[in-house]
């Protein structure tokens, strides 16, 4: 039995699919202006993780993730500018090559830290045809409004807006500084549409009915999850600071549209923090991939370390932990090589192990309490090479890539020779050539 703790209601639930054993899983993307820094990352992990869960109990799994290449702002608020655009003119490229360039980056980093794709990526730029249609919709039912910035959405219109953040009303982060849109009914309304500036002319832009312009980042991912995955759908997912705003907003839209939910799961992921605080593009306090790398410290090194605490505790940065993860790491694939050397232990019960292997993930993934249970048994001699693989199908950190140890010609021909003395009882002999062997920095072991 798989539980989940559903942000919908705040608590662990039974998972269970709509649909027999399949599973529709959508994971807002990065918005690709800039490199994703080991705190998106730790979040694209998190979901990982889940979707190996899920594949885990048998369920087939449709992954849906979104790249977010035209429409966020740098501020939450629907001002300042969109974040491509503006990075556009700082590199003196096109916003669409910007988008291309970070998307390869970001699809890079993943791979590297063993993060399977989704089966399909889908770009907001690419469904601009939907989003307008959708906003048609909000329009002809009732819930837009029309200022001289955009198509807003009239929040007020839904009954139970902040039901995801779990206040009455939905809070606004305290210290934030909004800077309201002129005419805008609610502070909680947002851009469906946003009208190009009259004086200048942005990089990317479409037409629709109201005018010349692009959509707001909140419509982008309701459409794709109906359109790849229909409504209502499993498992939505992403990062925290997405609750208040981003996928409220999204379920708002759902709600006013199809009078459906859009997700019957949600999932969040809690935030890598620095000492002194969040750890943010926009804050330019980011570490990435390429910096740990310089560092000696390998993207398995950190995914080990987002294992070692829950998806759902805060992870806070340190070189020092990172490199106790790469140590326990390394740790581990000399442990795997050894246990792989060594072949079966045919008289090892695992099947208790496994059960309580399982028994941790399905509760809320909770791979430390997992990652313990696989050193426990390391240590007690208890496992083998077999069980260690098939706890890395959750953990993923390469275990299936390790090597035998590979034992030298000269060195096997020293056993054989040895063997034969032991065989004749000439145990001095025998004795002399297990010490010349442990001088080659090999060790004899006897079984039965
Ligand atoms: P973005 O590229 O800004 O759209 O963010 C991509 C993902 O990273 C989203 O799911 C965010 O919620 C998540 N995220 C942003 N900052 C952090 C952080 N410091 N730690 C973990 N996840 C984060
Ligand atoms: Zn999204």
């Amino acid at each position: 039995m798989l539980r989940l703790y559903n942000t919908l209601g705040r608590k662990k639930q039974v998972f269970k699919p709509l649909k027999n054993k399949k599973v529709g899983l959508y994971t807002c993307g990065p918005t690709v202006y800039w490199y994703a820094h080991i705190g998106n990352l730790r979040t694209y992990i998190f979901n990982d993780v889940l979707k190996r869960v899920l594949k885990y109990n048998s369920y087939q799994v449709k992954h849906i993730m979104n790249i977010t290449d035209v429409g966020h702002l740098t501020s939450d608020a629907d001002t300042g500018d969109d974040k491509l655009e503006l990075r556009a003119k700082k590199e003196k490229k096109t916003a669409w090559q910007i988008a291309q360039f970070y998307t390869k980056a970001f699809q890079k980093d993943i791979k590297a830290l063993n993060i399977k794709y989704p089966d399909k990526w889908v770009k907001a730029t690419d469904t601009i045809k939907e989003q307008i249609d959708l906003i048609k919709i909000l329009e002809k039912k009732g819930y837009t409004y029309q200022i001289e910035d955009g198509i807003y959405f009239d929040t007020s219109r839904i009954k139970d807006y902040a039901k995801l953040t779990g206040s009455k009303k939905r809070k606004l982060k305290a210290g934030a500084r909004i800077k309201i849109v002129k005419g805008k009914k609610n502070i909680t309304d947002f851009a469906l549409w946003k009208f190009s500036p009259k004086n200048k002319k942005r990089q990317m832009e479409w037409k629709s009915p109201w005018g010349i312009g692009f959509p707001g980042w909140h419509t982008e991912c309701v459409v794709m999850g109906i359109k790849y995955l229909g409504i209502p759908f499993d498992i939505h997912t992403g990062g925290i600071d997405l609750i208040p705003t981003h996928h409220t907003n999204e379920i708002a839209q759902a709600q006013a549209s199809y009078n459906k939910d859009l997700a019957k799961f949600w999932l969040h992921g809690e935030h890598f923090i620095l000492k002194q605080g969040k750890m943010a593009k926009s804050e330019g306090n980011i570490i990435l991939i390429k910096d740990l790398i310089k560092k000696q410290i390998s993207p398995l090194a950190f995914r080990y370390l987002s294992l070692q605490t829950h998806y759902r505790s805060k992870l806070t940065f340190s070189w020092e932990s990172l490199k106790s993860a790469q140590n326990a790491l390394d740790n581990l694939y000399e442990k795997s090589s050894k246990l792989k050397t060594q072949n079966s232990k045919p008289q090892l019960k695992t099947k208790k192990y496994k059960k309580e292997f399982l028994n941790y993930i399905n509760d809320d993934l909770n791979t430390p309490k997992a990652l313990a249970l696989m050193w426990k048994l390391i240590k007690e001699n208890k496992a083998s090479y077999k069980l260690l693989l098939e706890f890395d199908k959750i953990f993923g950190l390469g275990l299936d890539k390790v090597k035998k140890i590979k034992i030298p010609v000269k060195i096997e021909k020293l056993a054989q020779e040895r063997e034969k003395y032991r065989k004749e009882k000439n145990w001095s002999k025998a004795d002399q050539i297990r010490k010349q062997i442990e001088k080659l920095g090999f060790e004899i072991k006897d079984t039965p």
